[in-house]
């Protein structure tokens, strides 16, 4: 690398490229935050861009302007808009801002800059401000890193570009060639400045983008869960279940397997008797007492009105039974407040299995029904299971 490479790349040039792509980045974040309330952190990064953008534009202003704007004002905005994207960070990641802590580094900045051995001394100034960006560079990937629980797409991306950019900062401190800081009248035909520069813009390009997708991430996931959860009781929905269940069904590890399907009984006459809201609330008790009376591993889900199915993986036909049977009592035993008053329900159950040979969802399902029409026809309130056309119980 010799000085040569500032003919072509000119370091107020990339710096101002730098202040445009972080502007419109910015501004892009704050029209996109405007739209999207549940997301203060698009907010607080679109606040950052647009700080750090005009921080840069100070910077480059270097030997034009005043040093109190283009070094202590320039770099007060840069340290800032580095924290602040942290403080984004943490409301992306659903955490408490110290806001505090997030001002100390700015703030200890202008502070410094009131002693004149740290102000006079390139070299000090520069350490204060890659120790800032390094801190805030890992402390953003660590806080990203802890958000295993949500499935995002873009957070590992995320989480390495991060790592990345504190790592050119550290490499600033181990390599002779970075190390040695220019003096001010060779700023502009400095390759230290250009590459510093260069980082800067292909920093605020990528992590504006990686933002963006994280957030799209997040919002899809959400649509997602919608489109497979059940309004009325927060359960999978039919189309979930059915999904789900036809990944467990083609799964041999997973056989043998048992359907169960659950009907609540007479329930026409829960509606007639405490109305429509009344019956709704019974089928969010009955449907959330089968689901915590169900392993973690089984899959359950609203099949339609009030018929909800169970798929239990790796469970024999006789231990369905006893699980059905234990759903049963259990559903029985409740006493459920609806519509003004407390009423009991019970459910019948059908239940089938699938041991060997080519597994059929639908096949199985349909079993599963023949057997609870079966209980419902002698007498309901009971949990009927058949294996290879002989009825096991009743
Ligand atoms: P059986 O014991 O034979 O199952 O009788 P049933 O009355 O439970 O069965 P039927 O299929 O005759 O009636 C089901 C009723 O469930 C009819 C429908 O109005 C009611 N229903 C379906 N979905 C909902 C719902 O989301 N909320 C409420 N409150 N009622 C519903
Ligand atoms: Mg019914
Ligand atoms: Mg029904």
């Amino acid at each position: 690398m010799d000085g040569r490479v500032t003919e072509y790349l000119h370091p107020r040039t990339i710096a101002l490229a730098v202040v445009v792509v972080s502007m419109t980045a910015g501004l892009l974040l704050l029209m996109s935050s405007r739209r999207n309330s549940e997301e203060p952190s698009l907010f607080t990064w679109g606040i950052a861009n647009v700080v750090g953008s005009v921080g840069v534009f100070m910077l480059a202003l270097r030997n034009i302007a005043p040093d109190t704007l283009s070094i202590v004002i320039a770099n007060f905005c840069t340290i800032t808009a580095y924290m602040l994207n942290v403080a984004g960070v943490l409301q992306f990641c659903r955490r408490r801002v110290p806001w505090g802590l997030i001002a100390m580094l700015p703030l200890i900045w202008l502070v410094l800059c009131q002693i004149p051995s740290f102000y006079g001394s390139i070299e000090a100034r520069l350490t204060y401000i890659s120790g800032t960006v390094i801190i805030a560079s890992f402390a953003a990937a660590a806080v990203l890193w802890r958000l295993r629980d949500e499935p995002l797409p873009t957070r590992i991306p995320t989480v390495i570009w991060y790592c990345l950019h504190g790592c050119v900062f550290i490499v600033r401190f181990v390599v002779p060639l970075l190390n040695t800081a220019p003096a001010p009248s060779e700023l502009q035909a400095s390759p230290v400045v250009v590459i510093i520069m260069v980082e800067a813009l292909v920093h605020v390009t990528m992590i504006s983008f990686l933002l963006l997708l994280l957030i799209k991430d997040r919002a899809e996931g959400r649509y997602r869960r919608a489109a497979e959860t059940d309004v009325l009781t927060g359960q999978p929905n039919r189309r979930a279940f059915l999904a789900e269940a036809e990944r467990l069904v083609a799964d041999a590890t997973r056989w043998p397997a048992c359907m169960l399907v659950i009907d609540v009984d007479r329930f026409k006459n829960i509606n007639d008797t405490v109305g429509h809201a009344g019956g709704d609330a019974v089928l969010v008790t009955v449907a959330t007492t089968i689901r915590s009376h169900l392993r973690p591993t089984d899959t359950f889900g609203r099949l339609g009105g009030e018929e909800f199915g169970a798929l239990l993986p790796n469970t024999t036909l006789s231990t369905a039974m006893t699980v059905a049977e234990g759903l049963r009592a259990r559903v029985a035993a409740l006493d459920i407040a609806a519509g003004g008053t407390t009423l009991r329900t019970t459910v019948s159950i059908g239940v089938s299995v699938v041991a060997s040979g080519k597994p059929d969802l639908d096949h199985l399902i349909d079993r599963a029904d023949a057997c609870l029409y079966e209980a419902k026809r002698t007498g309901r309130n009971r949990v009927v299971a058949r294996e290879d056309g002989i009825r096991l119980a009743g």
